[in-house]
């Protein structure tokens, strides 16, 4: 096969790259989406949403009525799982489930404590690595999720934990909901941000951790276009260099 049609080179039996990879990790509601999103855009790469895809895992436990925290009930549901990704004509990343655009669906508030809960399976995440790295095998890819930099993609070009203190975070999601049109109190949301962060961060498999070459983000202080810049100057240097 000519070497420009393959998409990993290979040296002397090391798989080499071709495209570029971009991981951003870090808790619910750091900015993590808003920013890879336009940071992706900006550098004309695709952008990976790795939460939408548990999130989809999630909305099918959800409607099969089964108890998303038992695994004996979630994992007999990956056989035959069909989930799909795509992206609409506006450049965004579309989720599907057995052929039903549930983009929109994945996103209520009740979605995101079961996704949490059901990515803390095992096999729920064995099931979805492979899903996830064949992304940066046919794209230049910015993937943000909670274990890109240490488990996904662990020999990303750059490597960003993105984070802020829990009360901006949550202050963010109340606004974030309210733009879609969905209410949800301060104290309600941040008490679940809490929950969701103790739970990603002490889950036996692929914990929420910063990998020890990601370089550390903390947007509590920043606005969004003083994060995107922040954002922007560590990519466009790490890539350079
Ligand atoms: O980022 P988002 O809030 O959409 O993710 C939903 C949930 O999916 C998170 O709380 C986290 O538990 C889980 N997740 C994960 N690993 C990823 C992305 C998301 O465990 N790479």
């Amino acid at each position: 096969m000519c070497p420009g049609c393959d998409p990993i080179l290979r040296h002397g039996g090391i798989s080499v790259e071709k495209y570029r990879s971009v991981a951003i990790d870090g808790p619910a509601g750091a900015g993590k989406s808003t920013l890879a999103r336009q940071a992706a855009r900006e550098l004309g790469f695709l952008y990976v949403d790795t939460g939408a895809i548990y999130r989809t895992v999630a909305l099918r436990v959800l409607r099969a009525g089964a108890d998303a925290s038992d695994p004996a009930q979630v994992v007999p549901l990956l056989e035959g799982l069909d989930i799909r990704m795509d992206y609409g004509p506006d450049g965004e990343q579309r989720m599907f489930l057995g052929g039903e655009d549930v983009s929109r669906a994945i996103r209520e508030n009740r979605v995101s404590g079961l996704a949490s809960q059901v990515s803390a399976i095992p096999e729920v995440r064995a099931f979805l690595l492979d899903f996830q790295r064949r992304q940066a095998r046919e794209h230049d890819v910015i993937m943000d999720g909670r274990d890109i930099g240490t488990v996904v993609l662990p020999n990303a070009d750059v490597k960003v934990f993105l984070t802020a203190a829990p009360e901006a975070r949550a202050m963010r999601r109340v606004k974030d909901l309210e733009a879609r049109g969905q209410s949800a109190g301060f104290e309600t949301v941040l008490a679940e941000i809490r929950e969701r962060d103790a739970r990603d961060e002490n889950r036996p498999v692929a914990p929420l951790r910063r990998a020890e070459d990601a370089v550390l983000l903390d947007t509590s202080e920043l606005n969004l276009a003083q994060s995107l810049r922040a954002l922007l100057d560590i990519i466009e240097e790490r890539l350079r260099g």
